[in-house]
Parts: C-alpha cells; structure tokens; sequence
C-alpha cells in the first residue's frame, strides 16, 4: 500500500469530479425522446408496444410509454 499515492492522486480528481457530475445531469424524470434501451431480447411491456424493423435491426416502439423503446443489439 502507498498512501502516498493515493492522497497525490486525490487532489486533482477531487478538483474534477464535481464538475463532471455537474455536466452530466442525472435522467430520472423526463427523458428525451430517442432514448432506446440496448436488449439481448425484446419484450413487449404492455399492449402498444410494436416490433418495428429498420435498417435490419429490431426495435420496439411505444407511444405511450417512451420508455418501453428498446433496440435489439
Ligand atoms: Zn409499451
């Protein structure tokens, strides 16, 4: 263990960090609106979810709830 190190390293991250967190604010209410979810599987959540298929890659899309979007990897 070098304590050294760590307390060195501390200084100018400590200086950056909270300005990083500052610049990317956090998406806990609205998100924008092309916000697809990267899936292994897709599943449909509720009834208005569609399969959508664009440019060879599977999607699906909600419009009522945006959130259920996801994108098939
Ligand atoms: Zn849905």
């Amino acid at each position: 263990m070098m304590p050294s190190t760590l307390t060195r390293l501390s200084g100018p991250l400590a200086e950056k960090h909270p300005q990083s967190i500052m610049l990317s604010p956090p998406f806990l209410g609205s998100q924008p609106r092309a916000f697809y979810k990267d899936r292994v599987v897709l599943h449909r959540r509720c009834k208005d979810c569609k399969f959508v298929r664009r440019k060879g890659r599977q999607y699906i899309i909600c419009k009522t709830h945006p959130r259920h979007k996801q994108r098939k990897i």
